[in-house]
C-alpha cells in the first residue's frame, strides 16, 4: 500500500544569513509537526551545520528530516541537494567549503549565520561567505550529489535570479536534475504555461521558507512506501504507481 507523505523540501535555518533568527532547528521541527508536514529538508545556503540538530530534535517524533543543502553553482544557480543521512551531507559540505569564494560574511550586510544545537543553544557563528557562489559548476554539483546517493533539484526555476533558467537561459541536456522546483511565487497553471518545454522533468514545489510562518505554504505530496530518498526517487519517476502531486 502506498502512503501519502506531505513534504516541504526547502527550508532555511538561522544558519542562512537571509533567514529569520527564529528559524532554529527545534522551532522548525515543532512548526512542521503543527502544520502536519511529514517530511522536511533543511537546506541552508552552502552549509549543513544545522542538519544534525534538526534530525536530533525530530528524533522518533512523527517527522522525517532530510539532510539537505542549497548549493550555489559558479553560474550562480541554486541547486537543492537532498540526502537521507547527515553523513552524506557532511561530505558535500566539505567539498562545498573547499570551493566557496574566499571572504568573510558581513553580518551587518547579509545577516548572522548561527549554528545551534537541538537545545537552541548557540554553538558558533559561521564566518564563511555562505551567501556567495562556489567555484563548482552546476554540472559538477549535480554529479557530486548523485555520487553521494542524493537527489539534485533545480531550485525555484521560475525566479528571475539564482535559478538555472535565469542564469543559463535553458537547462543543458546533460544536466540530469531529478526534479525542478516551482516556487510559491507562481501557481501551477502559470508554471505549466511558462515551462511547458520542461515537462519531461518531474516537478515539485516547496516553501523556500526563511520565516516560520512560511513553512508549508507550498508542499508536494509523495505517494510511496516509505519516507526515504530512494522511494522519493521512484515516486519522481512514477515507478509502480508511485507519484508526486501538488497544487
Ligand atoms: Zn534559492
Ligand atoms: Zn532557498
Amino acid at each position: 500500500m502506498l502512503k501519502i507523505f506531505r513534504a516541504d523540501l526547502h527550508i532555511h535555518t538561522c544558519l542562512s544569513p537571509c533567514a529569520d533568527i527564529e528559524m532554529t532547528p527545534s522551532a522548525i521541527v515543532k512548526t512542521a509537526i503543527e502544520k502536519a508536514i511529514d517530511i522536511i529538508a533543511i537546506t541552508d545556503h552552502n552549509s549543513a551545520e544545522n542538519v544534525i540538530a534538526a534530525q536530533k530534535t525530530a528524533g522518533n517524533k512523527n517527522l522525517i528530516v532530510l539532510a539537505g543543502m542549497e548549493v550555489t553553482s559558479s553560474e550562480e544557480a541554486h541547486i537543492l541537494a537532498l540526502l537521507d543521512a547527515a553523513e552524506g551531507i557532511m561530505k558535500l559540505q566539505d567539498i562545498v567549503y573547499k570551493n566557496l569564494l574566499p571572504g568573510e560574511n558581513d553580518e551587518r550586510l547579509f545577516g548572522e549565520q548561527i549554528v545551534v544545537n537541538e537545545k537552541e543553544e548557540v554553538l558558533s557563528f559561521n564566518k564563511r561567505l555562505l551567501i556567495g557562489a562556489t567555484s563548482l559548476s552546476a554540472q559538477e554539483i549535480v554529479n557530486t550529489i548523485h555520487s553521494l546517493g542524493g537527489l539534485a533539484i533545480a531550485s525555484h526555476v521560475d525566479r528571475d535570479a539564482f535559478s538555472i533558467l535565469s542564469q543559463l537561459g535553458f537547462i543543458p541536456e546533460d544536466l540530469k536534475f531529478d526534479a525542478l522546483e516551482i516556487s510559491p511565487n507562481i501557481n501551477k497553471g502559470k508554471a505549466e504555461f511558462s515551462f511547458k518545454g520542461y515537462r519531461f522533468f518531474p516537478w515539485i514545489t516547496s516553501s523556500d521558507a526563511h520565516w516560520l510562518r512560511d513553512m508549508g505554504r507550498r508542499t508536494t505530496s509523495f505517494y510511496m512506501h516509505e519516507p526515504t530518498i530512494e522511494e522519493m526517487r521512484l515516486a519522481l519517476k512514477n515507478i509502480d504507481d508511485r507519484k508526486v502531486e501538488w497544487e
